[in-house]
């Protein structure tokens, strides 16, 4: 049985790059037919708002990534404190009292010396006395797992294989000073009494996934599939960290971006598939397969989500829009025509109003110094409404006669004098939905 898992924090509203995460995850728990866990790691009181964790459920649900089932890491404390419990019982788990300052020290003085900073466990040279006087003076210190010196090996989904010496990590600090359980544990804890067994999360967390496995070891679970995918950047390959918070998926949501460009986007950016858009969940489920990504660093440019939300909204059947466009005030005889002459001409939803305010209220005219006369003449030949779309043909027909213009000298002064616009639908669409306001005189 395949399970998997989404394990955001909520202190702060998803991204693209979380987003990666997820879908991931949930393609591979769907493919196989398995289970796909929403985690919330909510083990810091202070940094962790409900309405964040309601923000995640509801982006995940436009985008249509539905759970099996919610966990709260804050309704499991009592079993992380057991697998503190457990081991130190085993003596791989030991208390250690220094400040941060002291361990900046430490660790500068090695950086000086050439030598990578790692904690150099000196908690552990401390008899019971020291410690009760250093508790009495500081009160309780942080629990630090005591790390096997030797290599951590695994077989990573995306990274092939890695092997990490555990000598060079410093031992991880699982539970603060002020009782709070850290992530490291918390994450190990669950996995395993949740049977999760593939976890994909970025490349930030390979030196964890080392740690982990030992800890995962120590308590006696079976090591997941990990997969580490690689981080996204800018267009250029600058870091995104400190965009990613305009990055959001309510940002992109509330700039028009469909969930279906966003799907099929991040389904295959910086694998070896090329970029389709796909409007079927099911085909992206069919069509994933982890091995296929990169672990070069993915570049990811907002803009092309546009094109594929546009080329979305072109499939669409007036059905699906039409109250989105009744609630523009379109009239219901001109409604489906309305999204017919429209839908080849947006990049988003939001553009229908601009094509609905030109038609309603006309469009301020171009006329070119030369072309005043022709449009003039041309307008005067231009039936009194309602038009048809037969109209324009005909119309045009007898202006090419009366003026001899034809092709393009003909076509552009009267879409630009009509719509104000060099570019856009089929005429013969356009003008049954538009009001013409002709001048008088
Ligand atoms: N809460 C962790 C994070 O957001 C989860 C990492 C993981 O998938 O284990 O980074």
């Amino acid at each position: 049985m395949t399970i998997t898992r989404f394990a955001p924090s909520p202190t702060g509203y998803i991204h693209v790059g979380n987003l990666r995460t997820a879908l991931m995850n949930f393609l591979i728990a769907r493919k196989a037919g398995g289970t796909f866990i929403l985690r919330i790691d909510d083990t810091d009181p202070e940094r962790s708002k409900e309405e964040y964790v309601d923000a995640i459920k509801e982006d995940l649900d436009w985008l249509g990534l539905h759970w099996d089932r919610v966990e709260r890491q804050s309704q499991r404390l009592d079993r992380y404190a057991e697998a503190a419990d457990r081991l130190r019982e085993m003596g791989r788990f030991y208390e250690a009292f220094e400040t941060p300052t002291e361990l900046d020290l430490k660790r500068k003085k090695q950086l000086n010396m050439g030598k990578p900073p790692v904690y150099d466990r000196a908690a552990l040279t401390l008899s019971d006395a020291q410690k009760d006087a250093l508790r009495a003076e500081r009160g309780d210190g942080v629990w630090r797992f005591k790390l096997n010196h030797e290599r951590i090996i695994w077989d990573d989904g995306i990274l092939g294989e890695i092997s990490i010496d555990a000598a060079s990590v410093s031992d991880p600090v699982l539970i603060r000073g002020d009782g709070q359980v850290l992530y490291t544990l918390a994450s190990v804890v669950d996995d395993m009494e949740m049977g999760v067994t593939h976890v994909v999360r970025g490349s930030d967390h390979v030196t964890n996934t080392a740690t982990q496995i030992q800890i995962i070891e120590a308590l006696g679970g079976t090591v997941p599939q990990f997969a580490h995918h690689s981080l996204l950047t800018g267009p250029q390959g600058e870091s995104l960290s400190k965009r990613l918070g305009t990055l959001s998926l309510r940002d992109l949501r509330a700039q028009g971006v469909q969930p279906a460009a966003l799907l099929s986007l991040m389904a295959r950016l910086g694998s070896a598939d090329p970029i389709e858009l796909r409007t079927d969940m099911a085909e992206l489920i069919e069509g994933f397969d982890i091995s296929r990504f990169s672990s070069a660093p993915t570049k990811f440019d907002a803009q092309d989500l546009f094109p594929l939300t546009a080329r979305y909204l072109q499939t669409l059947p007036y059905a699906d829009v039409a109250d989105r466009i009744r609630a523009l005030g379109v009239p219901d005889d001109k409604a489906e025509l309305f999204w017919q002459v429209t839908r080849e001409n947006i990049t988003t939803l939001d553009d229908l109003e601009g094509w609905w305010v030109m038609f309603r209220d006309g469009a301020e005219p171009v006329i070119a110094e030369e072309d005043k006369a022709f449009v003039a003449e041309a307008m005067a030949l231009l039936p009194e409404g309602p038009h048809d779309t037969e109209t324009w043909g005909t119309w045009t027909n007898e202006v090419k006669e009366a003026t001899g213009r034809k092709g393009k000298g003909l076509f552009m002064p009267l879409r630009l004098a009509l719509t104000g616009q060099p570019r856009g639908p089929e005429m013969a669409q356009v003008l049954p939905l538009l009001q013409v306001i002709r001048a008088k005189g």
